[in-house]
C-alpha cells in the first residue's frame, strides 16, 4: 500500500441525517481529495453502538451517547487518502463544537458536545480505524479504484 491508501471510518450521526448536514460532510471530504471507498445508510442497534462506543462504557455520559447514535439513521462510511485518519479529525474538529474552530465540520455546524455531527476514528488510537472499518464493513463491500484527479491531488502519482 502506498502512503496514501490509509483508510478511516467516518460518520455522519443522526443529528447531521436529520438536519440534512450529510451531503456537505461528504462534500467536504470529497473535495479536499479523500476517496470515499464504502457508505452504508443505516440505522444502529443497541449491540453495535456498545461496540462502538465500547471505549467510553465507564463514562457517565455512556447511556446517552448510546441513545443518541442509535437515534435516528446514520451514514457510516470508509475514507481513503494520505494520512487520512488524521486529516479527517482536523477537518471534524473539537469534539465539543463550542471548542471548534470555525471552518471545521463540528465549528460550522455544531453547538453542543453531545449532538456533534460527525465521528471519525481517532488517530492518536493506535488501529482504531481498521478496528471500526471491521465493525460497521465487510471487506467486500469496500471498493477499490482510481479517483480521476488524483494525480492532481497527489504530486507522485
Ligand atoms: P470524539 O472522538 O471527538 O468523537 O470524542 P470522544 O471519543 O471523546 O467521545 C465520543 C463522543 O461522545 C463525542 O463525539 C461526543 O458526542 C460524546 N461525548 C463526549 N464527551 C461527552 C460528554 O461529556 N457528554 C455527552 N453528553 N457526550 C459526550
Ligand atoms: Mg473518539
Amino acid at each position: 500500500m502506498s502512503h496514501h491508501d490509509e483508510r478511516t471510518f467516518v460518520m455522519a450521526k443522526p443529528d447531521a441525517v436529520q438536519r440534512g448536514l450529510t451531503g456537505e460532510i461528504v462534500t467536504r471530504l470529497e473535495e479536499r481529495g479523500l476517496k470515499l471507498v464504502g457508505a452504508k445508510f443505516m440505522q444502529i442497534d443497541q449491540e453495535l453502538a456498545e461496540q462502538h462506543y465500547g471505549e467510553h462504557e465507564d463514562k457517565p455520559f455512556f447511556d446517552e451517547l448510546v441513545e443518541f447514535i442509535t437515534s435516528g439513521p446514520v451514514m457510516a462510511m470508509v475514507w481513503q487518502g494520505a494520512d487520512a485518519t488524521r486529516q479527517v479529525r482536523q477537518m471534524m474538529g473539537a469534539t465539543d463544537p463550542a471548542d471548534a474552530a470555525p471552518g471545521t465540520i463540528r465549528g460550522d455546524y455544531g453547538l453542543d458536545l453531545g449532538q456533534n455531527i460527525i465521528h471519525g476514528s481517532d488517530h492518536e488510537d493506535e488501529g482504531a480505524n481498521e478496528r471500526e472499518i471491521e465493525l460497521f464493513f465487510d471487506e467486500d463491500e469496500l471498493v477499490e479504484y482510481t479517483r480521476s484527479d488524483e494525480p492532481w491531488v497527489y504530486e507522485d502519482e
